[in-house]
């Protein structure tokens, strides 16, 4: 019954004649409804069609060589294929970051593989590469050799590439680079995606782009994309009747939604440019508070998309709290929402192994992520800061 409520509540909110400025929301390009039409002009409504096509092959431009795509019903369908990929089953070990949204970590329960913890450094908040070498360690002294790290790219920033593909070489485990935030974000003038084994972004509705729902799996040759399109359409068989020798699923795109991914695409550039302006907006009201710090790239060879722009609350008599800021915002009639809870916290998951000394648990006691939409205007902008600039008095 909580869930009904709340959905009742955003319905409402929906309803309400001044304008809320949400967090994250979609937004649209202009030719979206063009290529959706497309689509109905052909009757390739399902899950074949030019726009899947087309989709695919504008993203494996955009990432460059040695990208293979394969569009997927969501950004989760498709860390479970990579999963799938690298043959996780019952009883292995797979390392995943803490500090995530569960999608992270679910895929690794679908197969009843053995979830490992890894908390994050203070420079990108993600994978501490220490507590992964010790994760690392431990594993191979229980006797099993962990089957996949998974990294992730949190609120768009890159984690610390060079140092997690050195221990993920020299003890030969393959990664799986979660970059579903982190679209157009680069290290070292390499995009996200690039990176892992095998890479997923997401396009669901609050990431930078969207296609109302949806997201690609990145693979490095074209027997994987070819094994995961297999995979993700109910492992059938190349005969003329239903032959089927294992599970697959229902994870295709649609070619609807990839028509709005299509029309996306097109913006990209610009949505980044525009999260990115939002940064520099709140690093311009916040550079004179002491107690809100504003996270921020830590040095020239990270480039973030900032999906999310995202404050930590510091100081030992801080009057202000997280709690308080959210709500100061919601009587605004303005979204904010607290960091990923770890996953070690999660009831779900605290009974696994947790490697690290908890900079996690302390981000998301003291975090907060603001309005980061790209379509936020000046004047929302200067409600954000009229709001901040009261709390500062
Ligand atoms: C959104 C998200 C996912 C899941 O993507 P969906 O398309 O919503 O399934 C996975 N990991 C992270 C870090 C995300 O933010």
């Amino acid at each position: 019954m909580i869930f009904l409520t709340d959905h009742l509540k955003i319905l409402n909110t929906y309803r309400l004649e001044e304008k809320k400025i949400w967090l994250s929301p979609p937004h649209m390009g202009g030719n979206e409804l063009k290529y959706i039409q497309d689509a109905f002009d052909s009757n390739w409504i399902s899950q074949y069609g030019l726009n899947i096509d087309e989709f695919e092959k504008k993203i494996e431009d955009y990432l460059g060589s040695n990208s293979f795509v394969t569009a997927l019903s969501s950004g989760t369908a498709a860390i479970h294929l990579a999963l799938k990929l690298l043959n996780v089953g019952e009883n292995d070990f797979v390392i995943c970051q803490s500090f995530t949204f569960v999608a992270s970590a679910n895929p690794i329960l679908y197969e009843k593989a053995i979830p490992v913890f890894i908390d994050s450094e203070a420079s990108t908040w993600n994978m501490c590469p220490n507590a992964l070498e010790d994760a690392v360690k431990y594993c191979l002294q229980q006797g099993k050799k962990p089957k996949a790290i998974i990294t992730v790219s949190l609120y768009g920033m890159p984690f610390m590439v060079d140092e997690i593909l050195e221990i993920s070489r020299r003890y030969e485990i393959p990664i799986i680079e979660d970059s579903a935030e982190a679209l157009g974000s680069q290290y070292k003038n390499k995009l996200c995606g690039t990176f892992g084994d095998l890479s997923i972004i997401s396009f669901n509705g609050n990431k930078i782009i969207t296609t109302s729902g949806g997201g690609i799996l990145i693979s490095r040759t074209s027997f994987d994309k070819t094994r995961a399109l297999y995979l993700a359409t109910q492992a059938k068989e190349n005969k003329d009747y239903y032959h089927h020798s294992e599970i697959g699923y229902n994870y295709r795109m649609s070619n609807i939604s990839a028509g709005i991914g299509i029309g996306q695409l097109e913006v990209l550039e610009d949505r980044i440019q525009r999260r990115r302006n939002n940064h520099d907006f709140y690093q311009s009201v916040l550079k004179d508070f002491d107690e809100i710090k504003l996270f921020e790239e830590p040095n020239e060879d990270f480039f973030s998309n900032y999906w999310l722009n995202t404050v930590t609350i510091e100081g030992n008599n801080c009057i202000i709290t997280k709690e308080k800021l959210k709500k100061i915002f919601s009587e605004n009639n303005i979204e904010t929402r607290y960091l990923w809870k770890p996953m070690h916290f999660q009831p779900l998951y605290k009974k696994y192994k947790f490697f690290g000394r908890d900079l996690s648990g302390t981000l998301f006691g003291s975090g907060l992520c603001l309005p980061s939409g790209s379509d936020l205007t000046d004047e929302d902008k200067d409600k954000i800061m009229d709001i901040l600039m009261k709390i500062k008095i």
